[in-house]
């Protein structure tokens, strides 16, 4: 059983694990305090999920909003990085003890998990990530995910909890993610505009909708915006996984946007394995191959990528680093490098025959083999 629409989420047998984010702007009033009527109701949402035989992963924002509050800071704690980093400090507790306390009164264990970008970008790390969640499931538990902002620096973060939602559920191998938002869902223009339509079911996001994203304000005290919800979903897609946007402004929010049948949801493209989802999800990329377009042709076809099609090596790359590949008009695909960028660049445009001395050694079968590689 697959998933076709946004009532397919509440059924176990479609939906056998869904993952929950939850926007900042949800948890906590604009005065920074927390709304615990509406968590009391979204948790009653979560065991009546459990009682139906689904498992929940919550990933859930508000620790910077809710700890900026308490530490009186302006700009809702996000004046700069070591603001955020503080308030998220303070905040995490809190945040901790509201899904604690919420769930308890359901007869549910919470886990706090905080995870940083590298948790889930490293291969070894995220396959413990991934082991913790399954331990956690089925030890009953809810866990409860979160960035670890209070570490995570400029250059490693997602910055954002919807990507961070889409790499949890890869790791949780989980059939759907639910971005609850406090907007309905994606509009196929600024919803600012009254002509403006929900767009409730999408198969393949379009360039026509990414201009439609873009074009969409941000809320005040997260960072999302429909911008980094459609990246989300891109990488939901790939791995398989459905994707709804729903709003979670209102009580019992995921039984209210079933029951109405209201949201965006964004089907499952294609089901790769593990391995190859997971690179697919991958943000962080270590350098570029250029590649010519015969080599292009190869890689359609099902190729390896072999050094005779390299044109450029660019980045600073070893063995073992994901890398993005790329033709004259732009990305193709992103693949594991068994060379690095020395390397690369000493063997590209050459034959197998001709590396062995180039390299001092014997060559590897292809420079990004196929089982390794993903077409974007
Ligand atoms: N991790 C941030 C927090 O807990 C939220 C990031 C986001 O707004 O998506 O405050």
């Amino acid at each position: 059983m697959s998933i076709a629409r946004l009532a397919d989420l509440s059924d176990a047998a479609a939906c056998p694990l869904v993952v929950l984010k939850v926007g900042s702007s949800l948890l906590v009033g604009p005065d920074g305090t927390p709304r615990r009527k509406w968590l009391a109701s979204m948790a009653s949402d979560i065991a009546a999920a459990r009682a139906r035989g689904q498992q929940v992963v919550v990933v859930s924002s508000g620790a910077i909003a809710m700890g900026a509050a308490r530490l009186k800071m302006d700009k809702g704690g996000r004046a700069s990085l070591a603001d955020a980093q503080a308030a998220a400090a303070v905040g995490q507790i809190a945040l901790a003890g509201l899904w604690s306390d919420a769930l308890q009164a359901e007869g549910l264990e919470a886990a706090q998990l905080l995870v940083t970008l590298d948790d889930l970008e490293e291969r070894r790390r995220y396959l413990n990530a991934a082991a913790t969640l399954r331990r956690l499931l089925a030890a009953g538990a809810v866990p409860v995910v979160n960035e670890n902002d209070s570490v995570a620096t400029e250059e490693i973060r997602f910055g954002d909890n919807d990507r961070l939602a889409a790499r949890v559920a890869q790791a949780a191998d989980a059939s759907a993610v639910m971005l609850l938002s406090d907007v309905d869902g994606l509009f196929d223009r600024d919803p600012a505009n009254p002509e403006a339509q929900l767009v409730p079911i999408i198969s393949e996001i379009g360039p026509e909708l990414r201009a439609a994203a873009a074009s969409t304000s941000n809320s005040d005290v997260g960072t999302g915006g429909m911008v980094s919800k459609l990246e989300a979903a891109d990488i939901a897609q790939r791995a398989g996984i459905a994707l709804a946007i729903v709003n979670g402004t209102y009580e019992a929010p995921i039984s209210r946007a079933i029951a109405g049948d209201t949201g965006s949801l964004f089907l499952p493209l294609r089901s790769e394995d593990a391995k190859r989802s997971w690179l697919g999800g991958r943000l962080q990329l270590a350098g570029t191959l250029t590649v010519d377009e015969g080599c292009v042709v190869a890689l359609r076809d099902g190729a390896s990528l072999l050094a005779t099609g390299i044109i450029a090596a660019e980045g600073t790359f070893q063995r073992g680093d994901v890398v993005a590949v790329r033709d004259g008009l732009g990305q193709i695909a992103k693949g594991l490098v068994e060379y690095s960028s020395d390397e690369c660049q000493r063997i590209q445009g050459r034959k197998t025959s001709e590396q062995s001395e180039l390299l001092g050694y014997v060559p590897r079968s292809a420079v990004i083999h196929r089982d390794h590689l993903v077409l974007l």
